[in-house]
């Protein structure tokens, strides 16, 4: 199977129709249909690794202030307790916790119900612990490739860029309105995916002011690193959805196969 990442910005791309959630739909009809989904969302950022591990996900709106119709979605994919237990094994000596309280939360659901919208694929999260460093985050990635030739797709849910504190609402709509430095970042951060220069992307704390300022907390950057991470040698890379939105949020997406 391919591996994603992809840009999922605001929880409103789930409903609507745009650039974004139409790249969303071409893209998994490339895609041989999947046994299994396993998706590494932003929003599940937790004390330690979890999987989840439940027949049936709740659906998790897990936003505030948005319409009610987005409150309303329900994405009925089941779960897969095999593969959550196959993720535990493959991952050990790291203590994986087998969960049954989370569900899919919207970096998954929102993306998922345009890529799949029958949600007749089973889907696992895996949480990202916060306690530990991308270095570490890309070689936990690394042992997770086996699932790849067996029908999983994996798929990393976050933003490389991401910096809501300073978004410009006034120009949301602008197509590809982007701040200097995410224009900055976001150059910088291709050239290295293109050259599959990984390091820098790694060690992105080193990289200075631009990049803090791109990346001020690591939950929507941390996808990307696991994607990074389940790269094989010789592959192919695809950048897909390369917009800013609102000056400091970028959409760009990577298929790699
Ligand atoms: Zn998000």
């Amino acid at each position: 199977m391919p591996i994603l990442f992809v840009g999922h910005g605001s929880p409103m791309n789930a409903i609507q129709d745009n650039i974004f959630t139409k790249n969303f739909r071409d893209i998994s009809k490339d895609i041989e249909k999947p046994k299994a989904i396993l998706c590494i969302s932003a929003h599940w950022f937790t004390d330690g690794t979890k999987v989840t591990a439940m027949e049936n996900p709740k659906t998790i709106h897990d936003f505030y202030g948005f319409p009610k119709e987005l409150y309303e979605i329900e994405y009925s994919a089941k779960g897969s307790p095999l593969l959550a237990q196959k993720i535990i094994e493959l991952l050990s000596p790291i203590k994986v916790e087998s969960d049954l309280d989370w569900g899919l939360d919207h970096g998954t659901w929102s993306v998922l119900r345009h890529m799949y919208p029958d949600a007749d694929i089973p889907v696992v999260q895996l949480s990202i612990d916060y306690n530990q460093s991308a270095d570490y985050h890309f070689n936990l990635a690394r042992k997770l490739r086996t699932l790849r030739s067996e029908g999983v797709l994996i798929v990393g849910s976050g933003n490389i860029i991401h910096n809501l504190g300073v978004v410009d609402f006034e120009n949301i709509e602008t197509e590809n309105y982007g701040y200097d430095w995410a224009k900055r970042v976001k150059k910088i951060i291709n050239d290295n995916i293109q050259k599959s220069d990984f390091e820098p992307l790694v060690d992105y704390l080193k990289e200075g002011e631009d990049f803090r300022k791109a990346i001020p907390t690591p939950e929507h950057y941390l996808p990307f690193i696991y994607i990074l991470g389940l790269k094989e040698e010789g592959e192919n890379i695809e950048i897909w959805n390369d917009l800013l939105v609102g000056g400091s949020i970028s959409m760009t997406s990577i298929k790699i196969y």
